[in-house]
């Protein structure tokens, strides 16, 4: 493990109504009120960002949101923009999730116009880049995370990048219960750090978090916050029941 502070992160995806998550914010908030080791967010439905902030307030669980819309305001049916998830008290936002390029469409572009309208916003981006199974097959992973990542941080200076969360989720490793080995996750991110060294051209590489994803359960947690270049994880499955999630965040 590095210097750099820890960030355990959970995304409930589509799962929860506002009262469930409220419920589950609450357990976890009694299960983790003592540490101190390591930042700790939550990302619920739209829905349920209100009464989970609620639940949240005073606690050191910070709050995110599962993705925004660039615009400010506007005709733009059933998106979010960054004030709205600012006043419903979100620091982080996640962006680029495999799950909203592999079914609604989101590209490099797309995704890089959110991540600049996070950071002209306060909120912290976590940018979401991974190969998948095919691309691993054929050899092209670095290859991916190199034009994922350039292509998402396009027209962003070092200066803009001091709040930067990068996720590397390999999109076979989500939701199927295979998590890359300690090795293969170890190489992805010391990757991921030399790129961002090479495009902000500055000692911000060294600073920025980069979690892995892709099944991270209690069992797998230790070992790979053991390798330097792994900074926290972002949880999807087992971050929905507030007991497995408190055993990630309290990883040792
Ligand atoms: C995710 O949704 O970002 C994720 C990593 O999911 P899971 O932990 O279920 O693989």
């Amino acid at each position: 493990m590095s210097d750099r502070r820890p960030l355990i992160a959970g995304n409930w995806k589509m799962f929860k109504t506002p009262a469930e998550a409220a419920d589950t914010a609450k357990s976890l908030v009694g299960l983790v009120r003592d540490a101190t080791h390591t930042d700790i967010m939550i990302a619920p439905p739209f829905t349920a960002l209100v009464s989970v902030a609620e639940t949240l307030a005073g606690s050191p669980v910070d709050l995110g949101a599962q993705n925004l819309y660039w615009e400010k305001e506007g005709a733009f049916t059933g998106e979010i923009s960054a004030a709205m998830l600012r006043a419903a008290c979100c620091t982080y936002v996640i962006i680029g999730h495999s799950e909203r390029r592999q079914y609604f469409g989101e590209s490099d572009e797309t995704v890089n116009r959110r991540v600049r309208c996070a950071v002209e916003n306060n909120l912290k981006p976590v940018l979401c880049i991974g190969e998948t199974e095919a691309e691993r097959e054929a050899g092209k992973t670095l290859s991916v995370l190199d034009k994922q990542l350039k292509n998402g941080l396009q027209d962003l200076f070092s200066d803009d990048l001091g709040n930067l969360v990068v996720a590397y989720e390999p999109v076979w490793a989500i939701g199927t219960g295979k998590t890359a080995t300690t090795e293969q996750a170890q190489e992805a991110h010391k990757f991921i750090r030399s790129k961002l060294e090479e495009i902000t051209g500055s000692a911000l590489s060294e600073i920025v978090r980069i979690l892995y994803g892709g099944s991270v359960k209690p069992a797998n947690i230790s070992e790979l916050m053991d390798m330097p270049d792994i900074d926290g994880a972002l949880v999807g499955g087992a971050s929905l029941e507030a007991e497995s999630f408190s055993k990630i965040v309290l990883f040792q």
